[in-house]
């Protein structure tokens, strides 16, 4: 066992707003500068939707993440030869226009216009050319139902539903959308990290935050291709690649990332967990409908004495250990097993997962949610978003597991519904609680945290040891890196 520990997040998309304020908060920090205009290391999109970059999720248009061959994972880009031959060719890139052109207004147009009859405008311009632009496009172009007819219809995740099941998600009456905010997931089997041919890229040994060595990159871009969910960006004006560092000075000093702090949905949870390294080659190969238990049990039990045991052995500080007990994302993602990581065929083990949206799936009539309840417990077939399209979106196909967290999230709402408007039978409550297992006490845990959540509850940050990272990066590099799992030894200050 190879014990290490991971900061980990889970985003609840029931509560996503899609204010874009995780978005502000995250470009005034860290890419509101030259060279990174068109760059949101954090952005929200709708779904269904074509997303920022458009159509990220089309492998077959950008190459990123992992493909199981034979029994072997390999990098959808190429093994290390074809990269290094194509090195100064890669077109499997995303383009500006993939993105977005970046725009400002010109603003002084409104107080240096001459005299005239007509109130003057502001015109948009091009924040790379300054020369005046029509807005075509943007990072959040798709959001809500402005772009539907253009955008959702085109989204790679209604390929699993049949033709009258696209029609029907259409329909005027049903139409339906809900927000996925989208950062780096600080991935277990980086795509980015492998792909970089000058080892620019790694991960962070005491907590497991991905990063990229500005003096080590030498722009090949490979890892833009590399990440399939494209939150590498290359940054026009350094000749450098970025990326989300999860604000990791501010997790040293105990504070939430930028993102999750200002989010006013208040969605975003994040913590420390402990992984077993030996674990993810063989979990990384897993047929695709047994990716998501494959990753769930790839994250080891803190009150586990033989983890812990071997948690201290590997460095692993006790305030960690500490910590992973009391994360939220441990009782999200294993205990409650409601929480997904987002397309995890991609197979690179992401660490940031998904409480899939509960009220898109209902909502798509009025009535008792109680009546509506008994629909779902029946026949989620019937559900306004098909389950077929959030199993491809975040348990890469398996239903089963989306169902079930879906009828667990209901039966609490039941629950607490019974408790507080008292006008739901309690046998019938207890019955859809015990199909999914759900206990009183574990109920009462959940809606703690999902709905009334204080600053701590959300954000269980362990103390830094950096002093410590130097033993731990000896434990985690003198290791022999195994398939994709090379974790990088950190480069040297100066190189
Ligand atoms: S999402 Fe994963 S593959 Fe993409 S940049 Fe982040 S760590 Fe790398
Ligand atoms: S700040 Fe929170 S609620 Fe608003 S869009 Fe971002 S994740 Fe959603």
């Amino acid at each position: 066992m190879d014990v290490r520990a991971q900061i980990a997040a889970v985003f609840h998309l029931d509560k996503c707003i899609g204010c874009h304020t995780c978005s502000i908060a995250c470009k005034n920090i860290w890419t509101d500068r030259k060279g990174l205009e068109y760059a949101w290391w954090n952005n929200v999109e709708t779904k269904p939707g074509t997303g920022y970059p458009t159509l990220w999720e089309d492998q077959e248009k950008y190459k990123g993440g992992w493909e199981l061959k034979g029994n072997e994972l390999k990098l959808r880009l190429g093994g290390k030869l074809s990269r290094l031959l194509n090195i100064f060719y890669n077109p499997y890139l995303p383009t500006i226009d993939d993105y977005y052109e970046p725009w400002t207004y010109r603003y002084e147009d409104l107080f240096n216009s001459p005299e005239s009859d007509v109130q003057p405008t502001a015109r948009p311009v091009s924040m790379i050319t300054g020369e005046p632009v029509e807005i075509e496009s943007g990072p959040n172009w798709d959001d809500d139902l402005s772009g539907t007819p253009v955008y959702a219809r085109n989204d790679l995740n209604l390929k699993s539903l049949s033709e009258e099941e696209r029609r029907k998600l259409f329909e005027f009456e049903r139409v339906v959308f809900f927000y996925v905010p989208r950062i780096c997931n600080h991935c277990l089997n980086p795509g980015c990290v492998a792909a970089c041919p000058a080892g620019a890229i790694y991960k962070r040994a005491e907590d497991g935050i991905v990063l990229i060595s500005q003096e080590k990159c030498r722009a090949w871009r490979m890892c833009i291709s590399g990440c399939p969910y494209k939150k590498v960006y290359f940054n026009w004006n350094t000749g450098k690649s970025e990326k989300c560092i999860l604000c990791y000075p501010r997790i040293e000093t105990g504070q939430a990332p930028a993102c999750f702090h200002s989010c006013v949905g208040r969605i975003r949870y994040l913590g420390v967990v402990l992984y077993d390294a030996d674990k993810l080659p063989e979990a990384a190969k897993k047929p695709d409908e047994e990716l998501v238990d494959a990753q769930r049990d790839v994250i080891l039990d803190p009150f586990d004495e033989e983890v812990v045991k071997a948690a201290k052995a590997n460095g692993v500080h006790d305030s960690v250990i500490e910590y992973a007990r009391k994360s939220p994302v441990y009782k999200f993602v294993k205990e409650w097993k409601i929480a997904f990581p987002l397309h995890p065929e991609f197979r690179t083990m992401p660490m940031v997962f998904y409480v899939p949206p509960l009220l898109p799936v209902m909502a798509f009539r009025t009535g008792e949610i109680y009546e509506l309840a008994k629909d779902f417990f029946s026949t989620p077939e019937s559900v306004r978003i098909p389950i077929k399209y959030l199993a491809s979106l975040f348990t890469a196909g398996n239903e089963e597991h989306m169902i079930y967290a879906l009828r667990k999230i209901l039966a609490l709402r039941l629950y607490k519904r019974m408790q507080k408007a008292k006008d739901v039978p309690k046998e019938e409550v207890d019955m859809m609680m015990k199909e999914v297992g759900l206990t009183p006490e574990t109920a009462e845990e959940m809606y703690r945290l999902m709905s009334l959540p204080t600053f701590h509850d959300r954000f269980v940050i362990p103390p830094s040891h950096r002093e410590m990272s130097v033993e731990q990066t000896e434990n985690v590099y003198n290791r022999k890196a195994s398939g994709g799992f090379g974790f990088r030894k950190p480069p040297e200050r100066g190189m």
